[in-house]
């Protein structure tokens, strides 16, 4: 059964040693995600060293994602490591004096969230446990009213879904990270805590004045007003990721689905890729097997086409990252080939001019009923603009650049192809057979020229 949605797993202490890696990318890794929130530095130097090694053994190309933590904000110390108590309706201040915190009052570090905050904007802490609304402030500090939540404790996130944070996207911590990270090649850069179209401009400079190598961006939408300006940064990066965790706590949950199919169709239409992300088997950090609503969270985004599905805790401290990557690539395998085999009409998608080619490539291959589309590809996006038109036909990129095939690892039915001589030579039969697709026709995309040709 061929799986066209792609998994990204993150790499964690559970699956950092080669031979765990060696087993995931053999289950059905895609790409790898380092979380810079964690490890840094030569820490993650060594992971991406080790992935680039097992993947070359193995002769499977994976695509390495770094994931910048951005400017999540954390409230300062309490005196002591307890919990201190909070009553609904008290009063709680936020402020700039270093002093540690008792159960009136702690320091907020981040001077650009005390300046931006106004009254009546909520500040959710601890994953929304706890909310409080802004009633007063000066330039020092901010009152609010505890609405949500009864403890709270040294170090907690939180989340300010009302709030445009006057910020860089890029700490001073991200800069160094991202610095490092670009000596190590990456193929992607995932951003947290997107908030606009600028921010994607801003981290693309750092890129090009660091490196010359086209590294790909990764918009992770997890912020209120950045789902408000999705078109324009899904335009401007060059990939989404629906970073739900953060997204159920900037807006109702119960939004969140709605959310992430809006999301995907408009990344279909800009032709970006999309990675539905968190929680997607979190109950597998324990356990043998998925729960029953976790197994239709995968299958759901391989129904709604997203490019890739993504694990967090799971694989990177879980008890077995090996099963969890079997489980999810049977759950897409099977879905993927069901949502072919019973095609069901999600509406109509407004298309760009600029799509029409590819909806003719694919149209073409659908009619023709082609056993596949095989692409030489110069660089990502023909093969991306064929694969968003979710023809369900598998899409053969033969490039002669390694970093091409590695992000193309994410681009959904996308099977990329390394190598300088097939892509010399232009023999679409033989890439054909060599990738076990014996029979039917070929549409053969080769620069701007399209051709439809039997196998046999
Ligand atoms: C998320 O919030 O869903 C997410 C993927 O971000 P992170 O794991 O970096 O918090």
């Amino acid at each position: 059964m061929h799986r066209f949605t792609k998994i990204t797993a993150s790499i964690g202490p559970s699956c950092e040693s080669p031979d765990v890696l060696r087993q995931m990318i053999l289950a059905g890794v895609n790409v790898c995600r380092l979380n810079f929130s964690h490890d840094v530095g030569e820490a993650q130097g060594h992971k991406i060293d080790t992935i680039r090694a097992v993947a070359q053994e193995l002769e499977v190309p994976i695509a390495i994602m770094i994931d910048l933590q951005g400017p999540k904000h954390r409230i300062g110390n309490f005196l002591t490591e307890e919990k201190y108590k909070l009553s609904v309706g008290q009063m709680f201040t936020f402020d700039s004096n270093p002093a540690p915190g008792n159960s009136k009052r702690v320091n907020l570090p981040d001077r650009d969230v005390l300046k931006s905050l106004k009254v009546g904007e909520r500040i959710l802490l601890n994953d929304g446990k706890i909310e409080m609304q802004v009633v007063s402030k000066d330039e020092n500090s901010v009152s609010a009213r505890v609405v949500r939540g009864t403890e709270i404790w040294s170090r907690r996130g939180f989340n300010l879904p009302d709030t445009d944070v006057e910020t860089s996207v890029l700490t001073d911590k991200d800069r160094q990270d991202l610095e490092y990270a670009l000596t190590k090649n990456p193929d992607w850069v995932a951003v947290s805590f997107v908030q606009r179209p600028e921010d994607i401009a801003e981290v693309r400079d750092f890129i090009t004045a660091h490196t010359d190598k086209p590294v790909k961006i990764m918009a992770k939408i997890e912020r209120k007003n950045a789902v408000e300006k999705i078109t324009d940064i899904a335009s401007l990066a060059d990939g989404v990721m629906i970073a739900r965790g953060d997204l159920a706590v900037e807006l109702p949950f119960e939004q969140v689905p709605a959310i992430s199919r809006h999301i995907i169709r408009e990344c279909r239409k800009l032709n970006k890729p999309v990675i539905m992300a968190t929680q997607m088997l979190g109950s597998m950090v324990n356990s043998e097997f998925p729960l029953r609503a976790e197994i239709s969270d995968v299958a759901t985004a391989a129904y709604l086409r997203a490019d890739s599905t993504m694990t967090s805790e799971e694989t990177t401290i879980g008890s077995n990252p090996v099963n969890v990557i079997k489980t999810m690539a049977k759950i897409l395998a099977y879905s993927d080939a069901d949502a072919i085999n019973n095609p069901y009409d999600w509406g109509k998608l407004d298309y760009a001019p600029e799509n029409n080619w590819s909806r003719s490539v694919s149209s073409m291959a659908f009619l023709n009923q082609v056993g596949a589309i095989v692409v030489f590809a110069r660089d990502t996006l023909a093969a991306t603009q064929i694969s968003c038109r979710r023809s369900d036909i598998p899409i053969i990129a033969v490039c002669d650049d390694i970093q091409i095939v590695n992000q193309l690892c994410l681009s959904r039915g996308v099977l990329p192809v390394f190598d300088p001589d097939l892509f010399a030579q232009r023999d679409a039969f033989n890439i054909a057979r060599w990738a076990g697709i014996k029979s039917g026709k070929l549409v053969i995309v080769d620069g701007d020229k399209i051709s439809l040709r039997d196998m046999d």
